[in-house]
């Protein structure tokens, strides 16, 4: 499975498949992503490289992410308590279609509003 950055300057490859795909309501995501919740696709770390070791910004709880310099994108968390695994955001995958999420977590962050998102109305497009 192979991702990246919008800019493409970072690149990343992995052999396997994630060990679990969740949605992170927590106020740290919503932060650093800029978006309401976020989707992550957890990964064994050996089996993952980057093209480029990668920016990163360590937070007080010393939860590790990393971005791209360029373009901005939000692309992977780790925390040293959890040395073994690396978390992707699902948006930077080629094929997200393929890590549908399977929980919530830090559902009691979760904005009341994502409970009516079905109820809004869709376009296929930019209207
Ligand atoms: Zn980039
Ligand atoms: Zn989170």
């Amino acid at each position: 499975m192979d991702g990246g950055c919008f800019c493409g300057k970072i690149r990343f490859s992995t052999t396997i498949d994630p060990k679990w795909v969740v949605n992170c309501h927590c106020d740290n995501c919503k932060r650093s992503v800029g978006a309401p919740f976020v989707t992550w696709a957890v990964f064994e770390k050996d089996s993952f490289t980057f093209n480029i070791i990668p920016p990163t910004h360590t937070a007080p709880n010393r939860a590790v992410r990393t971005f791209c310099d360029t373009c901005g994108t939000a692309i992977a968390y780790w925390h040293p308590n959890q040395k073994s695994v690396i978390d992707i955001t699902v948006g930077c995958l080629d094929e997200p279609e393929k890590c549908p999420p399977e929980r919530n977590i830090w559902t009691k962050k979760r904005l009341s509003w994502i409970e009516e998102l079905g109820d809004i109305p869709d376009h296929s497009i930019y209207p």
